[in-house]
């Protein structure tokens, strides 16, 4: 590790307005502020720790016998420790012991498919394409170039923390706060790995493959634990989370886990009745229309809907009748029906109840069994 007189490019006899000055001057040039490099925070950080190890005397006396590690106090912020912690984040726990870890829990990640109604009917299986970070294969999450290793901070003695003395109106007051040199963590690292920059992971895209329970609803997000992004400094993963979005279908809707549609009949089909096929999300059916069926009228296909997100027991496909009354009819087809409304001795039309829309008309009388 570079000498910290070095870094900070003073004689081993400056003074400390001299070590202040030149702390000064390079925090200046290298401040996140003005400099957002990789290479000037790294800089800023070494330049801060020698100015943290040289600006209190008796932490300096300890560097030049040969390095104490055991510091008690670091002392000597000055104004700077402030700056510190707002661009590298105040180390958290201040009030405990222990150093903070590097290791943190990785963010969770959500992604979106779209689906087809009828992957809902009895779920698929899809590959994702996911960008997340993942743990670095050169430092294995170690931070470290390989071969080198964290060292104790000289500044806080490697307890992550640096206590301080504030005058105040009740005396001289100490308080214990992160140590701005090592962040908090207690050892800093002097060879960040190149591959991750120091963090341990990298950006990565790569393929999960999912299985789709059938079910699911527009909105509804799976949970993947573990399938996140990993966490800094090769820390747990966190969760990953796949949210559906299900794409209406020109023909079917659904109702839970029935699936709707209507069936459009003609006229003459439905005074006669006719067998007809129809086909539904997951291959034919076969409905016999009775003589005489009405619009509004609901035929239930039994465990033809969708399986449900719980359960194994399919629900129901639901066809409502809509009859379909013919507007064009030449002369001879005229003359043939005013005949039959003749003899068929049709009832004048009659005043009832409102009815509803078709669909709800469907829903309510599903709703009444
Ligand atoms: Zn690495
Ligand atoms: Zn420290």
């Amino acid at each position: 590790m570079a000498d910290h007189y070095e870094v900070l490019g003073v004689s081993k006899d400056a003074s400390q307005d001299e070590i202040k000055k030149a702390y000064r001057k390079l925090a200046r040039q290298l401040h996140p502020d003005v400099n957002p490099g990789e290479d000037a925070a790294e800089r800023f950080k070494l330049v801060t720790h020698a100015y943290d190890v040289l600006s209190d005397e008796d932490s300096r006396r300890r560097y030049d016998m040969g390095g104490d590690q055991n510091g008690g106090f670091g002392g000597g912020f000055g104004g700077f420790g402030d700056i510190f912690e707002t661009f590298f984040g105040a180390a958290g726990g201040a009030r405990s012991a222990r150093p903070r870890s590097r290791r943190e829990r990785g963010q969770d990640a959500l992604v979106r498919i779209d689906l087809e109604l009828g992957d809902v009917v009895f779920g698929v299986h899809r590959d994702i394409e996911v960008d997340t970070a993942v743990l670095c294969e050169t430092c294995q999450g170690s931070c470290c170039q390989p071969g080198t290793s964290p060292v104790t901070c000289d500044v806080c003695g490697g307890s992550g923390h640096v206590q301080r003395q504030v005058r105040s109106l009740l005396g001289n007051v100490v308080t214990t706060q992160p140590c701005g040199s090592c962040e908090g963590y207690g050892t800093v690292i002097p060879n960040p790995c190149g591959s991750c920059a120091g963090q341990g992971r990298v950006r990565s895209r790569r393929t999960v493959a999912l299985d789709i329970p059938a079910g699911v609803e527009t909105g509804l997000r799976l949970q993947l634990p573990g399938s996140g992004e990993v966490g800094r400094a090769g820390g747990p993963h966190g969760d990953l989370y796949v949210e559906v979005a299900v794409a209406p279908h020109p023909v079917f809707s659904r109702d839970g886990d029935d699936l709707l549609a209507t069936l459009e009949v003609s006229m003459t089909d439905a005074i006669l009745g006719t067998t007809t096929t129809i086909e539904g999300l997951d291959g034919s059916v076969d409905l016999e229309l009775r003589s005489g069926v009405q619009s509004g009228d609901v035929l239930t296909i039994g465990g033809r809907g969708i399986t449900p997100l719980r359960g194994s027991q399919r629900g129901d496909l639901r066809v409502g009748v809509q009859v379909i009354t013919p507007t064009k009819l030449d002369g001879a087809q005229r003359k043939l029906i005013e005949d039959f409304a003749k003899k068929a001795k049709a009832p004048a039309p009659r005043l009832a109840q409102f009815q509803q829309g078709l669909f709800s008309k469907l829903r309510d009388r599903f709703r009444s069994h």
